[in-house]
Protein backbone atom coordinates (compact mmCIF):
# COMPACT_ATOMS: atom_id res chain seq x y z
CA UNK A 1 0.00 0.00 0.00
CA UNK A 2 1.45 3.58 -1.12
CA UNK A 3 2.03 5.45 2.36
CA UNK A 4 1.28 9.13 2.53
CA UNK A 5 4.89 11.30 3.00
CA UNK A 6 4.26 12.47 6.32
CA UNK A 7 3.85 15.93 7.42
CA UNK A 8 6.21 15.51 10.38
CA UNK A 9 9.42 15.49 8.34
CA UNK A 10 11.68 15.51 11.34
CA UNK A 11 11.34 13.29 14.41
CA UNK A 12 14.46 13.76 16.77
CA UNK A 13 14.52 12.18 20.14
CA UNK A 14 17.44 11.59 22.99
CA UNK A 15 19.92 13.50 25.15
CA UNK A 16 20.63 16.84 23.70
CA UNK A 17 17.91 17.04 21.12
CA UNK A 18 17.22 20.75 22.26
CA UNK A 19 20.03 21.91 20.41
CA UNK A 20 18.48 20.40 16.76
CA UNK A 21 15.32 22.21 18.05
CA UNK A 22 17.01 25.60 18.07
CA UNK A 23 19.02 24.81 14.78
CA UNK A 24 15.65 23.85 13.01
CA UNK A 25 14.24 27.57 14.63
CA UNK A 26 17.37 28.92 13.37
CA UNK A 27 16.54 32.74 12.50
CA UNK A 28 12.91 32.33 12.22
CA UNK A 29 10.68 34.24 14.66
CA UNK A 30 9.65 31.75 16.86
CA UNK A 31 7.13 31.69 20.22
CA UNK A 32 6.97 28.27 22.76
CA UNK A 33 3.65 27.83 23.63
CA UNK A 34 3.68 26.73 27.22
CA UNK A 35 1.16 26.46 30.52
CA UNK A 36 2.26 27.36 33.87
CA UNK A 37 3.48 23.58 34.63
CA UNK A 38 5.80 23.40 31.61
CA UNK A 39 7.24 27.35 31.28
CA UNK A 40 10.09 26.28 33.64
CA UNK A 41 11.10 23.99 30.35
CA UNK A 42 10.64 26.92 27.82
CA UNK A 43 12.57 29.28 30.31
CA UNK A 44 15.58 26.68 30.52
CA UNK A 45 15.62 25.52 27.31
CA UNK A 46 14.66 28.02 25.10
CA UNK A 47 15.84 31.01 27.01
CA UNK A 48 15.57 33.35 24.39
CA UNK A 49 12.28 32.54 22.58
CA UNK A 50 9.26 34.68 23.37
CA UNK A 51 6.73 32.63 25.70
CA UNK A 52 2.85 32.50 25.56
CA UNK A 53 1.88 30.97 28.75
CA UNK A 54 -1.95 30.18 29.30
CA UNK A 55 -3.09 30.78 32.49
CA UNK A 56 -3.47 27.69 35.42
CA UNK A 57 -6.99 25.98 34.42
CA UNK A 58 -7.24 27.40 30.59
CA UNK A 59 -8.87 24.60 28.54
CA UNK A 60 -8.50 24.28 24.90
CA UNK A 61 -11.16 26.86 23.86
CA UNK A 62 -11.47 28.30 20.75
CA UNK A 63 -11.56 31.87 22.78
CA UNK A 64 -8.65 31.21 24.62
CA UNK A 65 -6.57 30.45 20.83
CA UNK A 66 -7.84 33.47 20.07
CA UNK A 67 -5.51 34.95 22.12
CA UNK A 68 -2.57 33.66 21.02
CA UNK A 69 -3.41 33.81 17.63
CA UNK A 70 -3.70 37.37 17.97
CA UNK A 71 0.06 37.62 19.03
CA UNK A 72 0.84 35.52 16.33
CA UNK A 73 -0.28 38.19 14.10
CA UNK A 74 0.84 41.33 16.04
CA UNK A 75 4.04 40.25 16.84
CA UNK A 76 4.95 38.52 13.30
CA UNK A 77 5.62 35.17 14.77
CA UNK A 78 6.38 32.61 12.12
CA UNK A 79 6.89 29.36 14.41
CA UNK A 80 5.30 27.87 17.29
CA UNK A 81 7.13 25.49 19.64
CA UNK A 82 4.39 23.46 21.71
CA UNK A 83 6.11 22.97 25.10
CA UNK A 84 3.56 20.65 26.91
CA UNK A 85 1.12 17.49 26.43
CA UNK A 86 -2.43 17.34 25.36
CA UNK A 87 -4.51 21.01 25.75
CA UNK A 88 -1.01 22.83 25.01
CA UNK A 89 -0.39 20.84 21.45
CA UNK A 90 -4.36 21.08 20.91
CA UNK A 91 -3.84 24.81 21.38
CA UNK A 92 -0.90 25.11 19.28
CA UNK A 93 -2.38 23.19 16.77
CA UNK A 94 -5.51 24.83 16.15
CA UNK A 95 -3.64 28.32 16.27
CA UNK A 96 -0.99 27.73 13.90
CA UNK A 97 -3.38 26.17 11.29
CA UNK A 98 -5.65 29.25 11.86
CA UNK A 99 -2.83 31.68 11.68
CA UNK A 100 -1.38 30.03 8.78
CA UNK A 101 2.17 29.08 10.53
CA UNK A 102 3.91 26.17 11.23
CA UNK A 103 5.08 24.31 14.95
CA UNK A 104 7.38 22.70 16.65
CA UNK A 105 5.80 19.74 19.04
CA UNK A 106 8.21 19.34 22.48
CA UNK A 107 6.70 16.89 24.28
CA UNK A 108 7.11 17.56 28.44
CA UNK A 109 5.38 14.26 29.32
CA UNK A 110 4.30 11.00 27.15
CA UNK A 111 0.81 11.02 28.35
CA UNK A 112 -0.71 10.32 24.90
CA UNK A 113 -0.97 9.49 21.26
CA UNK A 114 -1.80 13.08 19.76
CA UNK A 115 1.49 14.91 19.77
CA UNK A 116 1.85 14.50 15.65
CA UNK A 117 -2.05 14.55 14.81
CA UNK A 118 -3.85 16.75 12.77
CA UNK A 119 -6.20 16.94 14.50
CA UNK A 120 -6.97 19.32 17.50
CA UNK A 121 -9.95 18.49 19.74
CA UNK A 122 -11.17 21.95 21.43
CA UNK A 123 -13.92 22.80 23.63
CA UNK A 124 -16.27 24.90 22.01
CA UNK A 125 -19.57 25.96 23.69
CA UNK A 126 -18.72 23.19 26.60
CA UNK A 127 -18.64 20.49 24.20
CA UNK A 128 -15.57 18.66 22.45
CA UNK A 129 -15.07 18.72 19.16
CA UNK A 130 -11.92 17.75 16.87
CA UNK A 131 -11.17 19.97 14.52
CA UNK A 132 -8.74 19.70 11.12
CA UNK A 133 -5.29 21.57 12.28
CA UNK A 134 -2.01 20.77 11.34
CA UNK A 135 0.38 18.48 12.12
CA UNK A 136 4.05 19.66 13.92
CA UNK A 137 6.85 19.81 11.49
CA UNK A 138 9.04 18.75 13.14
CA UNK A 139 9.35 16.70 16.89
CA UNK A 140 12.31 17.22 19.47
CA UNK A 141 11.84 14.86 22.94
CA UNK A 142 14.39 15.40 25.61
CA UNK A 143 14.56 13.11 28.10
CA UNK A 144 15.60 15.55 30.72
CA UNK A 145 12.38 16.96 30.52
CA UNK A 146 9.49 14.11 30.02
CA UNK A 147 11.48 12.12 32.07
CA UNK A 148 10.77 13.86 35.06
CA UNK A 149 7.11 13.80 34.34
CA UNK A 150 4.43 12.73 36.92
CA UNK A 151 4.21 8.84 36.67
CA UNK A 152 0.70 9.32 36.42
CA UNK A 153 1.49 10.70 33.02
CA UNK A 154 3.09 7.92 31.49
CA UNK A 155 0.84 5.50 32.95
CA UNK A 156 -1.71 7.40 30.61
CA UNK A 157 0.36 7.10 27.66
CA UNK A 158 1.15 3.06 28.44
CA UNK A 159 -2.92 3.33 28.55
CA UNK A 160 -3.39 4.71 25.11
CA UNK A 161 -0.53 2.48 23.23
CA UNK A 162 -2.47 -0.55 25.14
CA UNK A 163 -5.53 0.54 22.80
CA UNK A 164 -3.77 -0.38 19.98
CA UNK A 165 -4.49 -4.26 20.83
CA UNK A 166 -8.03 -3.31 20.17
CA UNK A 167 -7.35 -0.52 17.20
CA UNK A 168 -5.38 -3.20 15.34
CA UNK A 169 -7.85 -5.82 16.12
CA UNK A 170 -10.88 -3.78 14.74
CA UNK A 171 -8.68 -2.78 12.05
CA UNK A 172 -8.32 -6.28 10.75
CA UNK A 173 -11.80 -7.66 11.37
CA UNK A 174 -12.88 -4.05 8.92
CA UNK A 175 -10.70 -6.25 6.81
CA UNK A 176 -12.05 -9.66 7.04
CA UNK A 177 -15.57 -8.68 7.09
CA UNK A 178 -15.49 -5.58 4.49
CA UNK A 179 -12.74 -5.81 2.99
CA UNK A 180 -10.22 -2.86 3.84
CA UNK A 181 -6.77 -3.14 3.32
CA UNK A 182 -4.40 -3.09 6.17
CA UNK A 183 -0.86 -2.35 6.29
CA UNK A 184 0.89 -5.14 8.28
CA UNK A 185 4.11 -2.37 8.09
CA UNK A 186 1.79 0.35 10.08
CA UNK A 187 0.50 -2.97 12.25
CA UNK A 188 3.67 -3.99 12.91
CA UNK A 189 5.27 -0.37 13.98
CA UNK A 190 2.25 -0.77 16.37
CA UNK A 191 2.45 -4.14 17.84
CA UNK A 192 6.71 -3.36 18.41
CA UNK A 193 5.33 -0.48 20.41
CA UNK A 194 3.18 -2.49 22.51
CA UNK A 195 5.89 -5.17 23.02
CA UNK A 196 8.76 -2.94 23.62
CA UNK A 197 6.77 -0.93 26.31
CA UNK A 198 6.01 -4.09 27.99
CA UNK A 199 9.99 -5.40 27.73
CA UNK A 200 10.72 -2.69 29.78
CA UNK A 201 10.91 -2.43 33.97
CA UNK A 202 8.42 0.72 34.73
CA UNK A 203 10.36 1.80 37.45
CA UNK A 204 13.30 2.71 34.69
CA UNK A 205 13.53 6.03 32.97
CA UNK A 206 13.41 3.81 29.97
CA UNK A 207 10.06 3.23 30.77
CA UNK A 208 9.39 6.90 29.66
CA UNK A 209 11.04 7.06 26.54
CA UNK A 210 9.90 4.31 25.41
CA UNK A 211 6.08 5.17 25.60
CA UNK A 212 6.77 8.11 24.51
CA UNK A 213 8.87 6.25 21.78
CA UNK A 214 5.68 4.29 21.19
CA UNK A 215 3.19 7.26 21.29
CA UNK A 216 5.12 8.96 18.61
CA UNK A 217 5.40 6.27 16.48
CA UNK A 218 1.36 5.13 16.40
CA UNK A 219 0.64 8.83 16.03
CA UNK A 220 2.77 8.77 13.29
CA UNK A 221 0.84 5.72 11.96
CA UNK A 222 -2.06 8.26 11.19
CA UNK A 223 0.14 10.41 9.32
CA UNK A 224 1.33 7.53 7.02
CA UNK A 225 -1.95 5.92 6.70
CA UNK A 226 -3.75 9.11 5.92
CA UNK A 227 -6.58 8.37 8.41
CA UNK A 228 -6.37 7.37 12.36
CA UNK A 229 -7.64 4.25 11.16
CA UNK A 230 -4.62 1.95 12.36
CA UNK A 231 -4.70 3.66 15.72
CA UNK A 232 -7.89 4.18 16.69
CA UNK A 233 -11.12 1.44 17.34
CA UNK A 234 -13.72 0.20 19.74
CA UNK A 235 -11.33 1.17 22.58
CA UNK A 236 -11.04 5.20 21.17
CA UNK A 237 -14.96 5.11 20.31
CA UNK A 238 -15.50 4.86 24.35
CA UNK A 239 -13.35 7.24 25.32
CA UNK A 240 -14.52 10.14 22.60
CA UNK A 241 -18.08 9.39 23.49
CA UNK A 242 -16.57 10.06 27.65
CA UNK A 243 -15.15 13.19 26.45
CA UNK A 244 -17.71 14.89 24.60
CA UNK A 245 -19.64 14.41 27.82
CA UNK A 246 -23.08 14.02 26.21
CA UNK A 247 -23.92 10.97 28.45
CA UNK A 248 -21.65 12.01 31.20
CA UNK A 249 -20.19 15.04 33.04
CA UNK A 250 -16.58 16.59 32.71
CA UNK A 251 -14.35 13.88 34.56
CA UNK A 252 -10.82 14.91 35.69
CA UNK A 253 -9.13 11.59 34.62
CA UNK A 254 -6.55 11.64 31.38
CA UNK A 255 -7.97 10.63 27.41
CA UNK A 256 -4.97 7.59 28.04
CA UNK A 257 -6.55 6.36 31.67
CA UNK A 258 -9.47 6.65 29.74
CA UNK A 259 -8.23 4.65 26.79
CA UNK A 260 -6.31 2.00 29.26
CA UNK A 261 -9.51 1.16 31.09
CA UNK A 262 -11.91 0.98 27.24
CA UNK A 263 -9.18 -1.22 26.25
CA UNK A 264 -10.10 -3.67 29.24
CA UNK A 265 -13.74 -3.17 28.74
CA UNK A 266 -13.28 -4.03 25.07
CA UNK A 267 -11.22 -6.98 25.37
CA UNK A 268 -13.47 -8.65 27.78
CA UNK A 269 -16.04 -8.42 25.84
CA UNK A 270 -14.20 -9.29 22.34
CA UNK A 271 -13.14 -12.26 24.45
CA UNK A 272 -16.79 -13.56 25.49
CA UNK A 273 -17.22 -13.78 22.25
CA UNK A 274 -15.33 -16.55 21.59
CA UNK A 275 -17.42 -19.51 21.78
CA UNK A 276 -20.30 -17.28 20.68
CA UNK A 277 -22.46 -17.03 17.09
CA UNK A 278 -21.69 -13.69 16.45
CA UNK A 279 -24.67 -12.00 15.59
CA UNK A 280 -24.69 -8.77 13.64
CA UNK A 281 -27.01 -5.47 14.43
CA UNK A 282 -27.35 -3.02 11.74
CA UNK A 283 -27.06 0.41 13.24
CA UNK A 284 -29.56 2.78 12.73
CA UNK A 285 -28.82 6.03 12.09
CA UNK A 286 -32.04 7.90 12.71
CA UNK A 287 -31.51 11.35 14.39
CA UNK A 288 -34.28 10.47 16.70
CA UNK A 289 -32.35 7.47 18.17
CA UNK A 290 -29.15 8.88 18.48
CA UNK A 291 -30.77 12.24 20.31
CA UNK A 292 -31.78 9.92 23.19
CA UNK A 293 -27.70 9.86 23.77
CA UNK A 294 -26.74 12.56 21.67
CA UNK A 295 -28.61 15.26 22.37
CA UNK A 296 -27.83 18.51 20.09
CA UNK A 297 -25.31 16.88 18.37
CA UNK A 298 -27.79 14.17 16.61
CA UNK A 299 -27.77 15.57 13.87
CA UNK A 300 -23.82 15.91 13.66
CA UNK A 301 -23.40 12.49 14.50
CA UNK A 302 -26.17 11.05 12.31
CA UNK A 303 -23.99 12.99 9.48
CA UNK A 304 -21.01 11.63 10.62
CA UNK A 305 -22.33 8.11 9.85
CA UNK A 306 -23.72 8.57 6.44
CA UNK A 307 -23.66 6.69 4.00
CA UNK A 308 -23.82 3.83 6.78
CA UNK A 309 -20.59 2.08 6.49
CA UNK A 310 -22.25 -1.20 7.51
CA UNK A 311 -24.82 -0.71 4.05
CA UNK A 312 -23.56 -4.07 2.47
CA UNK A 313 -22.41 -5.82 5.75
CA UNK A 314 -25.01 -9.14 6.21
CA UNK A 315 -24.81 -11.76 8.66
CA UNK A 316 -23.68 -14.54 5.84
CA UNK A 317 -20.66 -11.95 5.95
CA UNK A 318 -20.21 -11.81 8.69
CA UNK A 319 -20.73 -15.82 9.28
CA UNK A 320 -18.22 -15.86 6.71
CA UNK A 321 -15.59 -13.99 8.60
CA UNK A 322 -16.15 -15.66 11.89
CA UNK A 323 -13.35 -17.96 11.61
CA UNK A 324 -10.94 -15.41 10.68
CA UNK A 325 -12.27 -13.25 13.84
CA UNK A 326 -11.62 -15.98 16.20
CA UNK A 327 -8.59 -16.51 15.07
CA UNK A 328 -8.19 -12.97 16.02
CA UNK A 329 -9.88 -13.04 19.17
CA UNK A 330 -7.73 -15.78 20.10
CA UNK A 331 -4.49 -13.55 19.20
CA UNK A 332 -5.99 -10.70 21.92
CA UNK A 333 -4.24 -10.61 25.09
CA UNK A 334 -5.65 -12.01 28.31
CA UNK A 335 -7.37 -9.31 29.97
CA UNK A 336 -6.99 -11.08 33.46
CA UNK A 337 -3.33 -10.84 33.34
CA UNK A 338 -3.16 -7.50 31.68
CA UNK A 339 -5.44 -5.72 34.37
CA UNK A 340 -2.78 -7.22 37.10
CA UNK A 341 -0.15 -5.66 35.14
CA UNK A 342 -1.74 -2.16 35.01
CA UNK A 343 -3.10 -2.43 38.71
CA UNK A 344 0.66 -3.82 39.79
CA UNK A 345 2.41 -0.45 38.52
CA UNK A 346 -0.38 1.81 39.78
CA UNK A 347 -2.38 2.43 36.56
CA UNK A 348 -6.44 2.67 36.28
CA UNK A 349 -8.37 -0.60 35.22
CA UNK A 350 -12.00 0.59 36.69
CA UNK A 351 -14.56 2.96 35.27
CA UNK A 352 -15.51 4.35 38.43
CA UNK A 353 -11.62 5.42 38.91
CA UNK A 354 -12.05 7.68 36.10
CA UNK A 355 -15.02 9.08 37.76
CA UNK A 356 -17.77 8.05 35.81
CA UNK A 357 -20.85 6.03 36.75
CA UNK A 358 -20.14 2.48 37.61
CA UNK A 359 -23.71 1.14 37.15
CA UNK A 360 -24.48 -1.38 34.38
CA UNK A 361 -26.73 0.75 32.96
CA UNK A 362 -24.44 3.55 31.74
CA UNK A 363 -21.63 1.00 30.35
CA UNK A 364 -24.41 -0.59 27.87
CA UNK A 365 -25.08 2.90 26.66
CA UNK A 366 -21.67 3.42 26.36
CA UNK A 367 -20.99 0.59 24.37
CA UNK A 368 -24.35 1.19 22.36
CA UNK A 369 -23.79 4.80 21.29
CA UNK A 370 -20.16 4.57 21.24
CA UNK A 371 -19.64 3.14 18.12
CA UNK A 372 -21.36 6.02 16.12
CA UNK A 373 -18.83 8.76 16.53
CA UNK A 374 -17.00 7.75 14.14
CA UNK A 375 -18.25 6.55 10.27
CA UNK A 376 -15.93 3.13 11.27
CA UNK A 377 -15.92 -0.83 11.22
CA UNK A 378 -15.05 -2.08 14.22
CA UNK A 379 -16.55 -5.67 16.22
CA UNK A 380 -18.04 -3.44 18.41
CA UNK A 381 -20.01 -1.82 15.44
CA UNK A 382 -21.16 -4.81 14.31
CA UNK A 383 -22.44 -5.88 17.18
ZN1 LIG B 1 -5.46 8.23 22.02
Amino acid sequence: MALKEPATAVIRMGEGTTADALSFIGSRRACAVCDTNTQKFAEEYFPALPRFVFPDGWKATDVNAAHLIDQIKSDGIELLVAVGTGTIHDLTRYSAFHAGVDFISYPTAPSMDGFVSSIAAMTIKGQKITYPAKPPVALFAEPAVYQTSPMRLTLAGMGDILGKYISVFDWKVAEAVAGEKVDEDLVKLETDAIDKMLSIDPASPDFHTAVLEGLVMTGMTIQYFGSSRPASGAEHHLSHIWEMHVINEDVEALHGEKVGVSTLIILRLYKSLLDKHIIFRPKDNNVEYLRTAYGDMAEGIAAENTPNPMANITQEKLDAAAPRIRQLIRGLPDPDKLEAFMKSIGAKTEIAQLGLPADPEFLAKTLEFAPYVRRRITLLKLL
